[in-house]
């Protein structure tokens, strides 16, 4: 356990990952100070800590925050999260995930910040040769998002090399999916895009039909492969992330997936399995700014900080995912 005077800021920390984290924090004592503008987030869902409503490109409160609650870690995740809407508007993927960043770095640096874990995205490999892909692959970001990620790690490199006192970890996540145990917690988006959470929401009735993205990738059977990832093992990821930081004080990239992957077809039958619902899908063409593989080598993780996942099962992530969709069907 740790001193439970210590003070986290987590912006973001009332979204789908974010809330997780906070959970896993509360759990090892920690206080999360959670930031977030609840654009997409949920207050409810913050179930330790406090809470403060506020936008990232508020660097004034931000900075009175920092200095209020004498912070030093950070754990960013507050960002736009949409591969396509990113083509589509990428000023507003720029400006909040990298722009809004930096002015949050630079309050960090300028108040004493020692630690800072960043949400990254296996997005900033994009169209990549290789699979699994390794952290020091070439970065090739096909989309405004993935872009907008990569260009935040840079900063942050940048920035740690010649400020000794900060450090950071850059978390390259896979497709995180599932929800907490205890169901408290999951993904609750207004415009849900995730394949998951649409096929679950289908098999509900909520839509008519699921669309398959493209099926004709160069692929085994077509159609575009993902590392899903259970959501309590990325969020366990981030204590080891903050953990490390504080003991080891040195700047990491790390990717956190299982290094499995699945094409959407094989998560579409494993999902019919599941829910015992044989939803229709439709074929449909690619979304713009898809890369048609991407698998996580996970083996740096496992050996710096002793990531040790639990749920490497994409039929329990499913289920997992399922137990709270049809929740919160009922509490509709
Ligand atoms: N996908 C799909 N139908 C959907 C949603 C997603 O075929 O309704 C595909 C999508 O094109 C991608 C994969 O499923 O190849 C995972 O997409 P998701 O949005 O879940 O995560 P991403 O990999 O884009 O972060």
């Amino acid at each position: 356990m740790h001193d439970s005077t210590e003070n986290i800021l987590v912006t973001g920390g009332a979204g789908y990952i974010g809330s997780h984290v906070v959970r896993d924090l509360g759990e090892q004592g920690y206080k999360p100070i959670v930031y977030d503008n609840l654009s997409t987030g949920n207050k409810d869902f913050v179930l330790y800590g406090d809470f403060i409503k506020g936008d990232l490109k508020d660097t004034n409160l931000i900075t009175k925050i920092i200095k209020k609650y004498k912070i030093k870690s950070v754990i960013h995740f507050a960002a736009y999260i949409v591969v396509e809407e990113s083509v589509n508007k990428p000023i507003k993927y720029y400006n909040n995930n990298f722009f809004n960043s930096l002015n949050l770095i630079k309050s960090c640096i300028e108040n004493g910040v020692e630690n800072f874990v960043f949400s990254s995205s296996a997005a900033v490999y994009g169209i990549s040769e290789e699979f699994p892909v390794k952290e020091n692959s070439q970065l090739n970001p096909v989309n405004p998002y993935g872009r907008s990620k990569m260009f935040t790690e840079i900063l942050l490199e940048d920035i740690s090399y010649i400020y000794k006192n900060f450090n950071y970890i850059a978390l390259r996540y896979f497709n995180v999916a599932g929800a907490d145990k205890k169901l408290r917690i999951g993904q609750k988006y207004e415009n849900p895009t995730h394949l998951i959470t649409l096929a679950l929401k289908t098999a509900l009735g909520e839509y008519e039909s699921l669309n398959i993205f493209g099926t004709d990738y160069n692929t085994p059977d077509g159609t575009a492969i993902r590392d899903y990832i259970h959501i309590d093992d990325l969020s366990n990821a981030h204590i080891l992330c903050l953990n490390y930081l504080k003991k080891e004080r040195k700047s990491k990239v790390f990717n956190c997936g299982y290094g499995q992957g699945y094409s959407v077809l094989e998560v579409l039958n494993t999902t019919k399995k599941v829910t015992k619902v044989n939803f229709k899908t439709v074929n449909s063409k690619k979304r713009e700014g898809d890369p048609p593989i991407l698998i996580a080598d996970s083996n740096l993780i496992k050996d710096k900080l002793g990531w040790s996942p639990k749920y490497n099962d994409l039929e329990f992530i499913i289920n997992s995912a399922w137990e709270w969709e049809k929740k919160l069907k009922k509490g509709e």
